[in-house]
């Protein structure tokens, strides 16, 4: 069944039955003549490129940052055209919805390929769960509250996150204990490089905290959709103490889907800074894991350092230890770090990608000479 199909999941006729770029190019002969064609079959593949474009609107630190080419990718049909555009740029930087990137030049002196597909398909159904393919650029926080309206439960934590779909798998986003890597079932990429198509299992998206293999790839990879095993009965998920304190006095068995994706909104919306008002990327610093040794001898030195066990050593609470070094609240100059929120770098207003950069670089240097611990930067830097 198909709920919504702008969006064409069976590329492998539409790739055959078509013309590549460079065949029409050369039909339409060389010389000035290839010139304008140029344009024209621009539109024939129904992808437009602008030039110089304005990248504040699409990032949502609203960095002014000049694009020296734009384009958006909005259905397979498009994917002649994009690896065409990557090997006549020699790549391309993919955009979602900007939220979790930092452009840090005034030019960016190549071509920006914002993902623009919609669609979602059921591909599964029975009693228990739901399968779900769904297009790289739906938006994530829309897709989260659909499923929660039609009983597709457990997305309901990651409720509220900016981005798109397609960018969820990159840093497998989390929030309030849960991690989008639970609910993936498969990711759907396209090589801009060579033109394969592969779809990645979730087992070898090589998923961790805030990490996957698209962390550590060449950026050749266009994922076009991911596809979600959600369940049908809904269990809440509380076991994060933030969670649990906003459940407190509440009848857990009569929460729905959609209740909790609310009281997630609500929690996100009293602790985060609106990005329409304070640009952002979330939490700019991952959490830091140290050894079990590292962490002993800092608890010595500090008896309320916040930490959380894991399997692989101790994580502790980067926004802690970035308090402790008197950067919350404190603005410096067109940056600073969030009132309510430590581990969130905020633009107050015409910072540049560079003052944003440097500004953490200072942080990261407090807390190393504080603690010893060197943060490390979540945000994609551009
Ligand atoms: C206020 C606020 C709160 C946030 N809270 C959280 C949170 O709780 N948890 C969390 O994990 N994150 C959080 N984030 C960060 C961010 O929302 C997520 O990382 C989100 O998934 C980024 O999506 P995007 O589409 O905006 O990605 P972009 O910033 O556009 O891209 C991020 C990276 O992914 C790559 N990429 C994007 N789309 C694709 C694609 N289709 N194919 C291949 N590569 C792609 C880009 O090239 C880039 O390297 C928050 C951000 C904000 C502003």
């Amino acid at each position: 069944m198909k709920i919504r199909t702008p969006f064409h999941f069976d590329e492998t006729p539409l790739r055959q039955s078509r013309v590549g770029f460079r065949g029409l190019v050369s039909r339409f002969g060389g010389g000035r003549e290839i010139i304008r064609t140029f344009a024209m079959v621009f539109q024939v593949f129904n992808i437009m490129v602008e030039t110089n474009k304005n990248l504040k609107d699409f990032n949502t630190f609203s960095i002014d940052c000049i694009a020296r080419e734009y384009a958006e990718f909005k259905s397979a049909e498009d994917f002649d055209m994009v690896q065409e555009l990557y090997a006549r740029r020699g790549g391309l930087r993919i955009l979602g919805g900007g939220s979790n990137t930092v452009f840090t030049e005034e030019v960016f002196d190549g071509c920006v390929l914002r993902v623009c597909n919609r669609g979602i398909e059921v591909l599964e159904e029975n009693e228990d769960f739901v399968v779900l393919r769904v297009a790289a650029g739906e938006v994530w926080r829309e897709f989260v509250r659909w499923c929660c309206e039609k009983m597709y439960c457990g997305l309901e934590n990651l409720a509220a996150i900016y981005g798109t779909v397609g960018a969820t798998p990159v840093q497998n986003i989390g929030a309030y204990g849960v991690q989008v890597a639970d609910y993936i079932e498969r990711v759907e990429c396209f090589n801009m490089a060579t033109g394969e198509m592969r779809s990645v299992n979730a087992r070898d998206c090589e998923f961790d905290y805030r990490y996957s293999r698209w962390k550590k790839g060449n950026g050749n990879e266009l994922i076009y959709s991911v596809v979600f095993r959600l369940r049908k009965h809904f269990v809440p998920q509380t076991g994060y103490a933030a969670v649990a304190r906003m459940l407190e006095g509440k009848e857990v068995k009569d929460l729905t889907p959609l209740a909790m994706c609310d009281m997630i909104t609500n929690l996100r919306n009293s602790k985060l800074p609106d990005v329409t008002v304070l640009g952002n990327a979330g939490s700019f610093f991952k959490n830091p894991t140290v050894s079990e040794e590292v962490f002993e001898r800092l608890k010595a030195e500090d008896e309320n350092l916040v930490s959380f066990k894991e399997n692989k050593g101790v994580k502790l609470s980067a926004a802690y230890l970035i308090e402790r070094c008197g950067f919350k609240g404190k603005r410096f100059g067109n940056v600073g770090m969030h009132a309510k929120q430590a581990l969130v770098l905020v633009n107050y207003g015409g910072a540049t990608g560079k003052e944003i950069v440097a500004f953490a670089k200072q942080v990261i240097e407090t807390v190393y000479d504080k603690y010893g611990v060197r943060l490390e930067i979540e945000a994609h830097i551009v």
